[in-house]
């Protein structure tokens, strides 16, 4: 840990930081003007407090290097962090009748989703899912706060669970972690980069995979990236992102860069569930308490010092919570941005109790309700609309995707004339048919009117035929004696559209004619 910086005041002129060089005659606070060009006496970057922290007041980086703290909550997320990493790199090779679980081909605007493939005409079907799942984020922040960010959002899964450990390992501080005892050489520097390297490239490259599909990826990985450019530079970025994140910009993307943690404010309420320290119970705080019999009872506020008699909280000040803590703030100042609820500080603080006889949970999982002794309700008004919301996404979903057909045809009129009369008294009328093949298999569509007295072709003569996933905008021509019109000129029908399997669809259309 860095040195505490000393505290600036809110009205000082011009703050004043400490001497770097130690130099001759400087009493410490900028006052021996020695006039050297780096000689950092004061900086007009100093901030009247800490903004972040991991930023000093001057504006240089605090590095956090949290410690271990090998506890209840740390083995069952070791275990679901490593359950997540393999889900992630099996996920894009996995197949359902022939069609990965998960491809979102955004070149050809097509999203497979558990075998389904979703075309640019699915728009609502996207709207249903998105719904879902932004609701049901909503709903699980409401009932168990920011348990997503510690427990399964990939920024924290790899950090903790990838990073940390190699560079525990390099560091000579495995099982520990904190700072090393001794600095590592730069060779081993060297050998962490290159082990960072590959588990970014490998990393990029499962990425990758998501959106382009393993059998493609692993032909590219064949060939000269001359070859296949632009997915190589995608590569290439995504291997440079993953490696400034995890290398230099680590737990600053939760606290500026993810839109998640800003929203936390409007989505949690007194009653979900965070990881908070139980003040009551711990203050007033006193450093060094001796260790006390477990048959002691424990009296809350707080119990009396045996030496002084003093009133004190069962909270030691021994710094594990903010040694742990993997974003570098201290809880016991209440609910804050920052903090993902990884419960390292419960797993931390609950190991100090036991050793000096307390109860566990100084530091727990509870509500702002809890911790003020109200009863925590789990049914309030967010926890009943969001799951109605995702209930009627849900079953919308499923209704519109059970009238779903194998392919869709969606026919609109050409712009221009809406009509024209031939010489033999026969009127046309000219469309394009938007036809979308969602089969597995290659298709040929023909058309015809349902009404004898119209006959309907496509303007191409023959049949569309179409492959997998494949859509087109086909020109469409009907044509109808004239006599056979309405008196206000118009002639309802329907066309219906086969393919080769013999799946039809019947569309009703309106002719137009002269009055
Ligand atoms: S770990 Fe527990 S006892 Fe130690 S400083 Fe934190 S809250 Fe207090
Ligand atoms: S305060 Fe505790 S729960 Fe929050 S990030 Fe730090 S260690 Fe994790």
């Amino acid at each position: 840990m860095s040195p505490a910086l000393p505290i600036i005041p809110r009205n000082h002129e011009t703050p004043k930081l400490p001497c770097k060089n130690a130099c001759a005659g400087c009493t410490g606070n900028g006052g021996c003007g020695s006039g050297a060009d780096d000689h950092e006496h004061s900086s007009v970057l100093a901030a009247e407090e800490q903004v972040l922290p991991t930023l000093r007041r001057d504006g240089s980086r605090n590095w956090i290097r949290p410690s271990l703290s090998q506890g209840f909550y740390w083995h069952r997320r070791r275990f679901l962090a490593y359950g997540l990493i393999a889900f992630f790199v099996t996920l894009p090779h996995l197949r359902i009748a022939g069609k990965p679980y998960v491809l979102m081909d955004i070149a050809k605007r097509e999203f497979t989703f558990f075998g389904h493939t979703f075309y640019p005409t699915d728009t609502p079907l996207l709207a249903c899912l998105m719904l879902m799942a932004f609701f049901s984020i909503m709903l699980v922040t409401a009932l168990a706060g920011r348990v997503w960010c510690g427990w399964g959002c990939p920024q924290t899964v790899y950090l903790e669970f990838l990073f940390r450990p190699i560079d525990r390992f390099f560091n000579n501080t495995l099982g520990r972690g904190g700072k090393s005892r001794r600095a590592p050489s730069g060779l081993w520097m060297v050998a962490k980069f290159f082990v960072y390297l590959i588990c970014c490239l490998f990393l990029a490259h499962t990425f990758l995979s998501y959106f382009v599909g393993t059998d493609r990826l692993a032909a590219w990985m064949r060939m000269s990236p001359t070859q296949h450019p632009v997915a190589f530079l995608v590569m290439g970025g995504a291997t440079i992102g993953l490696l400034f994140n995890f290398l230099y910009f680590r737990e600053q993307f939760c606290m500026i860069a993810c839109p998640y943690g800003r929203f936390q404010s409007v989505m949690l309420d007194r009653k979900s569930f965070i990881v908070a320290y139980d003040s009551k119970r711990g203050e007033p705080r006193k450093r060094g308490k001796r260790i006390e019999s477990q048959a002691e009872p424990v009296s809350t506020p707080y119990t009396l010092d045996h030496l002084s008699l003093e009133p004190r909280g069962d909270c030691i000040e021994c710094g594990r919570c903010t040694a742990v803590c993997p974003t570098g703030i201290d809880i016991r100042d209440g609910l804050q941005l920052e903090c993902i609820h990884c419960a390292q500080c419960v797993d931390a603080c609950d190991d100090i109790m036991g050793k000096i006889g307390k109860p566990a949970g100084l530091i727990r999982y509870t509500s702002q309700d809890g911790l003020a002794g109200l009863p925590t309700r789990l049914i309030r008004a967010r926890t009943v609309i969001y799951p109605t919301i995702i209930s009627v996404a849900t079953v919308l979903f499923l209704v519109i995707l059970s009238s779903k057909f194998a392919f869709d045809a969606r026919i609109l009129r050409m712009p221009g004339a809406p009509f024209s009369v031939a010489r033999d008294q026969h009127v046309q009328n000219n469309f394009r048919v938007r036809l979308v093949n969602r089969s597995q298999s290659e298709q040929e569509y023909s058309i015809r009117s349902t009404n004898t007295e119209a006959v309907a072709r496509w303007s191409n003569e023959g049949l569309i035929t179409l492959s997998p996933g494949e859509s087109t905008l086909a020109p469409l021509d009907v044509q109808f004696p004239i006599q056979t019109t309405s008196g206000d000129g118009f002639k309802d029908t329907h066309l219906e559209i086969a393919d080769t399997s013999g799946q039809t669809r019947d569309i009703p259309i309106r002719l137009l004619g002269p009055r």
